[in-house]
């Protein structure tokens, strides 16, 4: 059996038809989880988060199953000029290498500015092309969407745009300790991982109050390391 299958999607932006691949579920269970959730996959396993953003070969709009379906006032014209009048049909609807998976992810990243999709789902992406650069050794490029990533569920937690997604508030929060103690801003992380620890819903999510007493501990001891 084959890891990958073809499903048929439509385009939001154009109304398109495409085909692109999945991951069947089976083939996609990572050997290590890293404990800001990014997966790693053994040598010829396919990585879900390559597939994750599809991309329409007609009108170079990209996205997930997490964007919206509307457009609000006026991005429909900016799309058409930032990206359709630019795009020369491409196909990412076959197996994606590495770069291919990342271009895609990028392609998202920016349709979603463009359409000022929720902070939380723009976070969401960032953070997956952060962990591929991980698996891919590239820190500097890691570092980077770390950075965006933060940055946007930052606005996400202040504005609470995460809500009606599959986000609560303590998973916004830990990721947001999480991305700060590995960007090395300790006592930010620190003030994310005791809110967790404050929560008033915290004994609905007892395992992530768990994970998160856990890193407040890990990043005391960085904090105390690094002085
Ligand atoms: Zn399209």
């Amino acid at each position: 059996m084959n890891a990958l299958y073809a499903t048929k999607v439509n385009c939001p932006y154009c109304g398109n038809d495409f085909q692109t691949l999945r991951v069947r579920y089976r083939h996609s269970i990572p050997y290590k989880i890293d404990s800001d959730f990014c997966p790693h996959y053994k040598e010829g396993d396919s990585n879900p988060h390559f597939y994750y953003a599809k991309v329409c070969p007609e009108c170079g709009f990209a996205f997930t199953e997490e964007f919206s379906d509307n457009f609000p006032l006026g991005t429909k014209e900016l799309i058409k000029v930032k990206i359709t009048a630019e795009w020369r049909k491409k196909e990412f609807g076959q197996v994606r290498d590495v770069e291919k998976a990342i271009e895609s992810l990028k392609l998202a990243i920016y349709s979603a500015t463009l359409k000022r999709e929720k902070h939380s789902v723009l976070g969401g992406l960032c953070m997956r092309l952060a962990w591929i650069y991980r698996t891919e050794n590239r820190q500097e490029e890691e570092e980077r969407f770390m950075k965006l990533a933060l940055q946007e569920y930052e606005e996400s937690y202040v504005h609470s745009d995460f809500k009606g997604t599959s986000l609560s508030e303590i998973r916004v929060l830990f990721i947001l300790g999480e991305l700060s103690r590995r960007l090395g801003q300790f006592s930010k992380a620190i003030s994310y991982f005791s809110k967790i620890a404050e929560h008033p819903r915290r004994y609905e999510e007892t395992k992530i109050l768990e994970m998160a007493r856990k890193q407040w501990r890990v990043t005391a001891e960085q904090n105390r390391e690094h002085h």
